[in-house]
């Protein structure tokens, strides 16, 4: 998929207020800081149409952005930003649970995790919540160009080894870059891919 056309919809902390439209959506989640603005705008070829994080957990509303004027890209705020006050957590708990609880135009959601790092509680807890409420998601790795292929390998089969602890099998995985323009096909494919079947 090409991605001809990308327009800021709305922003918004209510998921009643989210487009009434019942285009299918895509979700990007992760923690403050993952690189999910940078993957949203390598995906639409945009430089600036997430904002890039100056600072960390600013960015704490549900964006809708419509791609090629047939499907939605929501851009979700990220969690686990430590010097977030804990009343700014649970209301993020609570619109995020929303969100994804009520939001049935979601097709799949994508939880980015940066590469470099161990398994971390906090995407794990979310990626279980997200499977005891029947959520499809994949998982984006992000910043692959700080590894080295080989690297790369060792950190997926880790991962994999600690999701297989819960999962029966590991969830569908993307591995990107957004300096490198890595993994946007792929990503871009898959949607598509989605869409295509949402419509037979
Ligand atoms: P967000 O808070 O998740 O939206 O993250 P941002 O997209 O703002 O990125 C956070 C930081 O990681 C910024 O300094 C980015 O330049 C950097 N970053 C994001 N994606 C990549 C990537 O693919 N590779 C590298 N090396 N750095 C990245």
């Amino acid at each position: 998929m090409i991605i001809k056309s990308a327009e800021f919809v709305v922003s918004n902390s209510d998921v009643e207020k989210c487009p009434k439209s019942s285009l299918p959506e895509y979700a990007f989640i992760g923690r403050s800081n993952v690189g999910k603005s940078s993957l949203i705008n390598m995906l639409a070829k945009r430089k600036s149409l997430a904002k890039t994080s100056g600072r960390p957990g600013k960015t704490q509303l549900i964006n809708h952005f419509l791609i090629n004027k047939n499907w939605h890209l929501v851009d979700l705020p990220g969690y686990g930003y430590a010097r977030v006050s804990k009343s700014a957590k649970k209301t993020f708990q609570k619109f995020i649970t929303q969100y994804f609880s009520h939001r049935e135009q979601l097709v799949t959601a994508f939880v980015l995790v940066d590469i470099r790092h161990k398994p971390q509680p906090i995407d794990l807890d979310f990626m279980k919540w997200l499977g005891e409420n029947g959520i499809p998601f994949s998982i984006i790795f992000t910043k692959a160009d700080k590894l080295k292929p080989k690297a790369i390998e060792h950190h997926i089969d880790d991962y994999k080894a600690v999701m297989l602890e819960f999962w029966e099998d590991m969830p569908n995985y993307f591995i990107t870059s957004s300096t490198k323009n890595m993994g946007s096909d792929m990503l871009l494919t898959y949607i598509d891919g989605l869409n295509k079947n949402l419509k037979l």
